[in-house]
């Protein structure tokens, strides 16, 4: 089995839970107050931990409390943190959200050291892999610092798993990087411009991201399933059929599931319905980090 290499993004999320939302200058007394893992990066590194993943997560902290728990937390995981770096002059990432009584939010983030986690903050020891090694980021870090990652790791054989969230333009070098990308609906259609609604539009956008050099190309479809496109196959496989309580990090437990399945050698196709029962299990409980399921739950 590879190991599965996350670089990424880790912040603190704090929850009030409140009757309304304030407006501006409005100050609202009461509600419940919760402090939870999250950031996409380690949400991903922790679902892939929990499935049976060889998981090494670099992240950057700050010098502070947040960033201390947030690596407690990893290394209960079981994930390998020792390449976690620190940054002395900003503080760790975190997300303020509230919550209204009907489930509607408001979020302002604060992304800190993850915004200054650069290309010397990635020590050389983390290319010293073996070709199942497998590398999966995302775009709460700055591009260039993924740019360098993907560069370097497909320079040395290794595959690259991009899942392009929160969307931004990515340039053709870093495309033609990329083993697997897997952005949602909104995301295909920001990086493409072409609207997903369906199977002809999936396959649009999943051949123009082809022509600039991804090799395979996965658009979840949220309580749809996901549609793959590769050399051997295009098509949707279902999603597993839950009652959704919370649909919060879905995406994180579907990358980070889909690294795992990747690194012990499945199929893409058996990968992504593996993937799809991880994220259909976790949009049954409530909250990101917390819902990703373990590999017990998945196989008999
Ligand atoms: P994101 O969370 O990034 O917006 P999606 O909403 O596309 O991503 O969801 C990712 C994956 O989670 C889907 O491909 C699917 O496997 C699973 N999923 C999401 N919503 C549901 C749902 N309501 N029922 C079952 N599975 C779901």
């Amino acid at each position: 089995m590879g190991k599965v290499l996350v670089i990424g993004s880790s912040n603190t999320d704090m929850v009030i839970k409140t009757e309304k939302l304030p407006a501006p200058g409005e100050t609202i007394l009461g509600g419940t107050f919760l402090m939870n893992p999250g950031g996409k990066g380690a949400n991903q590194a922790v679902a892939a931990a929990r499935l049976g993943g060889n998981v090494t997560f670099v992240t950057k902290t700050g010098n502070d409390m947040f960033g201390s728990e947030a690596v407690q937390l990893f290394e209960k995981e079981g994930i390998e943190a020792k390449f976690i770096s620190k940054d002395d002059k900003n503080p760790s990432g975190v997300a303020l959200i509230t919550v209204d009584e009907y489930g509607e939010n408001s979020i302002v983030v604060a992304p800190g050291s993850n915004g200054t986690l650069s290309a010397i903050d990635i020590k050389d020891e983390i290319f010293d892999t073996d070709k199942s090694d497998l590398f999966l980021m995302q775009l709460e870090i700055p591009v260039a610092t993924v740019e360098f990652v993907a560069k370097k790791a497909s320079g040395n054989g290794n595959r690259v798993i991009l899942n392009p969230a929160p969307a931004q333009y990515l340039s053709d070098d870093l495309l033609g990087c990329i083993y697997l990308i897997t952005p949602n609906e909104t995301e295909a259609e920001i990086i493409t411009g072409i609207k997903v609604h369906d199977v002809a539009s999936a396959e649009m956008a999943a051949k123009k991201l082809c022509k600039k050099g991804v090799k395979n190309i996965i658009i979840t479809l949220g309580a749809s399933g996901a549609y793959l496109f590769s050399g051997a196959q295009a098509k949707i496989i279902p999603a597993v059929p839950v009652k959704a309580v919370d649909t919060t990090a879905a995406g994180d437990v579907f990358n980070g599931a889909i690294a795992v399945a990747i690194s012990e050698g499945m199929e893409l196709i058996d990968a992504v319905a593996f993937a799809n029962k991880a994220a259909a299990i976790s949009v049954t409980r409530m909250g990101a980090q917390a819902s990703a399921p373990y590999r017990s739950e998945i196989q008999p």
